[in-house]
């Protein structure tokens, strides 16, 4: 085992895994719209047997803590119980995903059997004209209900809602009131200069201030302690719910990220905001892996997001 660390002292102990680079919506961050990046896709897909040698070759060298399944939506990817119970089989516990929930009513208790521990939700909207902005698709009550069944399933579920200024902005009380009346964590993320937004972020931007002036408008809240390496700011609710905030541009979390990505393709990632890719073999011995893992780090930037190209969709978010 290798200990990687920068002059920050960061190193990598969460794998973000993206399954595959298509999805079935179609978010206004994410894709320009054209139904070809978000339509079922019958490419081959990575076989799970792959992706599994892979995170196996990475926790050998970096004893990963978390492994986080995302995409594209990861629940297209028709193997994912097999790399789910694949990671598990080797140790690791704290298995995550982020999804749209559209499939996951059918999939929750299967997916909780096998070992997935829990589910981020992205939801920008609490009725159908707003949802259809921002996802290209009216289904909302199919994501509502694939929410429940996670729960139900025994799932932790969080949501994640982008909230863009004139897009969905009027959303984030109704956002907050559905997800503490569920007693569900949400965090509010300001919109990221990724893949289309590169360099055309500011006319979306609502920032951490902005949210928080608009929840103060119905509820009174105290911040909490940041949590090492997080993404997202907290405060709770006097009624002791919590809320938090992905303050990307407001105030990065770049500065103790312990987060290495891996695409569908098998490159490697050491940042978001980096769109070289690293590409494993498959077949790397030890030294060859730990040069490849260097290589990565050096990727981090320093302490402020720059954004990149490359859409979250592919790099995996
Ligand atoms: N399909 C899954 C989903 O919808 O959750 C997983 C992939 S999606 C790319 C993961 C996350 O990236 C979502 O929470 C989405 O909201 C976020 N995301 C994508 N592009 C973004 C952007 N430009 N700014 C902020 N968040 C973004």
């Amino acid at each position: 085992m290798v200990t990687l660390q920068d002059k920050y002292s960061r190193g990598f102990k969460t794998l973000r895994v993206s399954l595959l680079s298509t999805c079935n919506l179609g978010c206004i961050y994410c894709t320009m719209g054209s139904e070809d990046e978000v339509i079922y896709d019958h490419r081959p897909q990575t076989p799970a047997a792959s992706f599994i040698k892979t995170i196996a070759a990475l926790h050998s060298q970096l004893n990963l803590k978390t492994i986080r399944l995302t995409g594209g939506e990861p629940l297209l990817y028709r193997e994912l119980e097999e790399v789910i119970a694949g990671i598990k089989a080797f140790g690791i516990d704290d298995i995550r995903m982020t999804s749209n929930a559209f499939l996951l009513e059918r999939n929750a208790v299967k997916l909780k059997q096998v070992g997935l521990r829990s589910v981020n939700v992205s939801l920008d909207a609490m009725d159908e004209d707003s949802f259809f902005r921002m996802t290209r698709r009216k289904q909302l009550q199919r994501t509502l209900k694939g929410i429940e069944a996670a729960i139900n399933a025994g799932l932790e579920v969080k949501i994640n809602a982008v909230i863009m200024r004139d897009q969905n902005h009027d959303q984030v009380l109704p956002l907050l009131d559905y997800a503490l009346k569920h007693n569900m964590p949400i965090r509010f993320l300001e919109v990221m200069a990724m893949g289309h937004l590169y360099g055309n972020t500011e006319k979306h931007l609502f920032t951490q201030q902005d949210i928080l002036d608009t929840i103060a408008t119905k509820y009174n809240f105290m911040r909490l302690p940041r949590k090492p390496s997080a993404t997202a700011n907290y405060w709770q609710t006097e009624q002791s719910g919590i809320f938090g905030i992905i303050g990307n541009e407001s105030e990065p979390f770049c500065q103790d990220c312990n987060r290495l990505r891996l695409d569908a393709e098998g490159n490697i990632y050491g940042c978001l905001s980096n769109n070289n890719p690293i590409a494993l073999s498959g077949n790397e011995n030890d030294d060859e892996l730990t040069d490849k893992l260097q290589q990565a780090m050096q990727q981090k930037q320093s302490l402020h997001f720059v954004g990149s190209e490359l859409s979250m969709m592919h790099i995996g978010g």
